[in-house]
């Protein structure tokens, strides 16, 4: 069999078994169990393969045909145009999310103390260091914590950083359990999603992303609720504070902010047009 040969029947499979993007998921998958890239297939579509590389292929495709997340078959994601290893631990990184970075990036100054909650594989806090560094909005005299109540999600936080070299450190805790105060901006992602809503979300997404990171109890509002009320004693004067938020969540979220003396708040929509980003500051006196 040659790859193009390959690459057809793994679309069928996908195709036949009603996954979304079947073309290039077999594709990616191809890259992965031949060991090439995009540039090396279009050279040469018609190169013969190897006997183990059709049975790592014909795996691939079996195991993705059962919902396994592409993503845990590859074992990672790109987010903010740097690839993330991820695994059963972290939520896969989506791109709505990339509106929290960009939001936080026109925030962001040198020296400021950044701390991510609810980390998962990392993605927010090292993409935010990566590029704020890039863009001159970050040095030395400032700081990258992100932080997690799961201890696999802190582990792999941590390999994302290192594969980065980002100048971010990682600890377990329970919100803010862990640590100490002294922020000038807190961002989250936290798990929002009602939990009688759970059951209706598609089977990668239920059985594959983690619960503990999705699930915001029976309102969708539980760490929103916490993390308003607790930042008080975590940001410095004039801290900002910026949460992703689910689409219907806008009003719960602003108003919790505001009777918590909250002010500039402000709601960012995304790529949808759906409300994504709320932002707001804590003007302590
Ligand atoms: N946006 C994710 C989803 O749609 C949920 C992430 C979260 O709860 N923070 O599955």
């Amino acid at each position: 069999m040659n790859l193009r040969e390959a690459l057809k029947a793994g679309e069928k499979t996908l195709a036949e078994a009603g996954i979304a993007d079947a073309p290039t998921d077999a594709r990616l998958l191809l890259w992965k169990a031949a060991g090439i890239t995009l540039t090396e297939y279009a050279l040469d579509p018609f190169r013969e393969m190897g006997e183990e590389e059709v049975r790592e292929y014909l795996e691939l495709i079996g195991r993705r045909k059962k919902r396994i997340p592409l993503q845990h078959l590859t074992g990672e994601q790109e987010f903010m145009g740097l690839s993330f290893q991820v695994n059963r631990d972290v939520l896969i990184p989506r791109q709505d999310t990339e509106l929290l970075v960009e939001e936080a990036l026109k925030l962001l100054k040198p020296g400021m103390h950044v701390l991510d909650l609810c980390t998962g594989s990392g993605c927010i806090i090292i993409s935010l260091e990566r590029i704020g560094k890039e863009r001159g909005l970050a040095d030395e005299t400032g700081s990258f914590t992100g932080s997690d109540i799961s201890p696999g999600a802190v582990r792999t936080a941590m390999a994302n950083a290192a594969r980065h070299q980002a100048r971010a450190l990682f600890t377990e805790s329970d919100l803010f359990e862990k640590l100490e105060g002294g922020y000038d901006m807190i961002i989250s992602n936290p798990p929002y999603i009602r939990t009688a809503v759970i059951e209706e979300l598609e089977e990668e997404v239920r059985c594959y992303d983690p619960l503990l990171a999705l699930d915001g109890k029976e309102d969708g509002l539980h760490f929103y609720r916490r993390i308003i009320r607790e930042a008080e004693g975590y940001l410095n004067p004039g801290g900002w504070l910026l949460f992703e938020i689910g689409y219907d969540q806008r009003e719960a979220v602003t108003e919790l902010m505001k009777q918590q003396g909250y002010r500039q708040i402000q709601v960012k929509k995304d790529l949808a047009g759906l409300d994504r980003v709320v932002i707001g500051r804590y003007d302590r006196m």
